[in-house]
C-alpha cells in the first residue's frame, strides 16, 4: 500500500469562525490571521494506493462555484487536484473510489464538475465509486438552517443521481474496524451527523484523517472548537476521548485543514493532552 497526499487548493476563513468560543488573542498565536482576520486553511486530501483501488479520502471545493463564492473564501496558492495528482503520477479518472467524510461543500465539491458546455453538472470521477453514509446522507439531503450553507445542492443531486453513490455498511458502535475501503472508521456526531474518520494502518502505523474533528493542530485543546459546529459540547467530548487514544497509542494525525502543519503526533500532559511532534507526510508514509 502506498499514501500520497493531494493537495486540492488552498483558501481562508475567519478565524474566530474557526474557534468558536476561544479570544482571539489565544488562538492567533496558533493560527495568525490577516489583516481580515482570516486564517490559512487547506484543502489536503488522502490518496490510498491499495492493490488496484486507487481511494481518494475527500476532494476539495473544486472548481465549479462562483467568483462571487469564491471570493467568500480568498483562495491562494496555485495547489489542485488534478496537479497534485499529476506530480503523484495519477489522473483523476484512475481513481477507483472517493470516500467524503462528510457533505459540506470543501470535502465534497471536487467531486462535482461543469459538464463540456456548462448546461449541467457530471461527476469528475467517471469511473471511482462514491462512498457516504446513509444516515449522515438524510441528514444532508433535508438540510438544517445552521449547516444549510454547507450542503450544496449542486453537489449532492448529482452524486445522487450518478449511480455512483454508494453507503458503508454502519454498525451500531462509534468505532469499527472494517470498512469496504479496508480501512477502520470512527463516526462522529459533533461537527455534523455522521461525519466519518478514517483510520488507515500502514507500515505498523496508525494514521488518522482528521477531517473536521481537529482540522489544525491549533485545535488541539479541548475548548477549541469551531463555531460551526452543530454540538460543541459533543465535540468536545469525542475529542477528548479520540486524543487520549492517540496520545496512549503513538496515532499519526493527518491534518486536511491545516496548511502549515500536514501530519502531528500528541502526547499527555498535566494540562491535558497537547501536541507533541509534526511531520510531513513524506517522513509517515515513507
Ligand atoms: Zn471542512
Amino acid at each position: 500500500m502506498n499514501l500520497y497526499p493531494i493537495k486540492a487548493g488552498n483558501f481562508k476563513l475567519d478565524g474566530g469562525a474557526m474557534f468558536g468560543v476561544v479570544p482571539k488573542a489565544l488562538w492567533n498565536k496558533t493560527n495568525p490571521a490577516d489583516q481580515n482576520n482570516l486564517i490559512d486553511i487547506a484543502a489536503r486530501c488522502l490518496l490510498i494506493e491499495d492493490g488496484d483501488r486507487l481511494i481518494l479520502i475527500d476532494s476539495g471545493m473544486g472548481n465549479k462555484q462562483s467568483e462571487k463564492f469564491f471570493g467568500y473564501y480568498s483562495l491562494w496558492g496555485d495547489d489542485n487536484l488534478d496537479k497534485s495528482l499529476k506530480e503523484k503520477g495519477f489522473h483523476r479518472d484512475d481513481i477507483t473510489d472517493v470516500f467524503i467524510t462528510h457533505l459540506h461543500f470543501d470535502h465534497c465539491g471536487g467531486v462535482v464538475q461543469w459538464n463540456n458546455d456548462r448546461t449541467g453538472y457530471e461527476l469528475a470521477f467517471k469511473s471511482a465509486k462514491i462512498w457516504s453514509n446513509e444516515e449522515h446522507w438524510q441528514w444532508a439531503v433535508q438540510p438544517n438552517a445552521r449547516e444549510k450553507a454547507s450542503f450544496l445542492k449542486e453537489n449532492i443531486l448529482p452524486i445522487q443521481e450518478s449511480g455512483q453513490l454508494n453507503f458503508v455498511t454502519r454498525t451500531d458502535k462509534a468505532f469499527q474496524k472494517e470498512s469496504e475501503l479496508g480501512f477502520g472508521l470512527l463516526f462522529a456526531n459533533g461537527h455534523t451527523e455522521k461525519q466519518m474518520i478514517p483510520h488507515i494502518v500502514h507500515k505498523e502505523k496508525t494514521i488518522v484523517f482528521m477531517a473536521d474533528l481537529l482540522p489544525t493542530a491549533g485545535h488541539i485543546p479541548l475548548p477549541y472548537v469551531m463555531g460551526y459546529d452543530t454540538r460543541p459540547l459533543l465535540t468536545i467530548d469525542e475529542k477528548k476521548l479520540f486524543l487520549e487514544n492517540a496520545a496512549t497509542h503513538g496515532w499519526y494525525l493527518f491534518l486536511e485543514h491545516d496548511a502549515h502543519n500536514e501530519i502531528i503526533t500528541v502526547k499527555h500532559t498535566e494540562k491535558g493532552v497537547r501536541l507533541k511532534d509534526v511531520y510531513t507526510c513524506n517522513e509517515v508514509f515513507n
